[in-house]
């Protein structure tokens, strides 16, 4: 998810109410590179919508390679996905003139937009309103909870919950592999936390089970 607290955000509490209005301009889909996460859960639905379009790509690594550009996160080497962008307006790769061609499967950040969340320590979601197109706040007035809340479900808060939770350890990890494992614990990183799901069984017992693993296997890799 974006990092909040940059110059163009503002803090906002679920009892909020903010004015938008979609223009169908896409500026929120230019000027994006490095800005919109691809996370595991928005690969592993892009792929299935993908797949059930019959557009071909059978596994989350395509989707990420087709689709997504690696970024390193910190200097351990953690890295996340985000959407890869094309042209000098560094447009999102999926959009099709002004039209979202993945509509139906947004990344969770498009949903979002104009808003972004991210969980804090104790588990509250820090929730920012994105004030960089101010064009888009006129119109209709919305609570941010109900926005919240309908782009943003239970399902989807406990995947990034139990991410963000395990990021910490998980970095610490890859800093206390030694260089000469460093590419071993990165090939690690991304199947386990991008890459090994079966997209034919739910999302998020194989996400849990995968980042388990991937602690397991990392203090492994340290110990050898
Ligand atoms: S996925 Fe769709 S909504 Fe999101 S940035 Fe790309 S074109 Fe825009």
């Amino acid at each position: 998810m974006p990092t909040p607290n940059l110059p163009h955000d503002r803090p906002v509490s679920l009892n909020d109410r903010f004015q938008f209005h979609c223009t169908g301009c896409a500026a929120c889909c230019r000027h994006i590179k490095e800005g919109v996460p691809l996370d595991s859960l928005d690969a592993y639905r892009l792929t299935k919508y993908l797949r059930s379009q019959g557009i071909g790509p059978t596994c989350t690594d395509d989707v990420l390679m087709r689709f997504g550009e690696p970024v390193p996160i910190t200097d351990s080497g953690y890295f996340s996905y985000f959407l890869k962008t094309v042209g000098d307006d560094d447009s999102c790769i999926f959009l099709n003139g002004n039209r979202c061609a993945v509509q139906e499967a947004k990344p969770t950040a498009c949903r979002l937009y104009p808003i972004e969340a991210a969980p804090e320590k104790d588990g509250v979601f820090q929730i920012v309103l994105c004030t960089e197109r101010p064009h888009h706040f006129s119109g209709p007035t919305h609570k941010v909870k109900n926005w919240y809340y309908r782009n943003m479900p239970e399902d989807v808060r406990a995947f990034y919950h139990f991410d963000f939770e395990h990021a910490p350890k998980i970095h610490l990890l890859l800093m206390a592999v030694p260089d000469e494992k460093k590419t071993a614990a990165l090939l690690l990183f991304h199947k386990y936390r991008y890459s090994d799901f079966a997209l034919d069984k739910p999302f998020m017992p194989q996400f849990m089970a995968n980042i388990k693993n991937l602690i397991c296997e990392l203090e492994k890799l340290i110990q050898e």
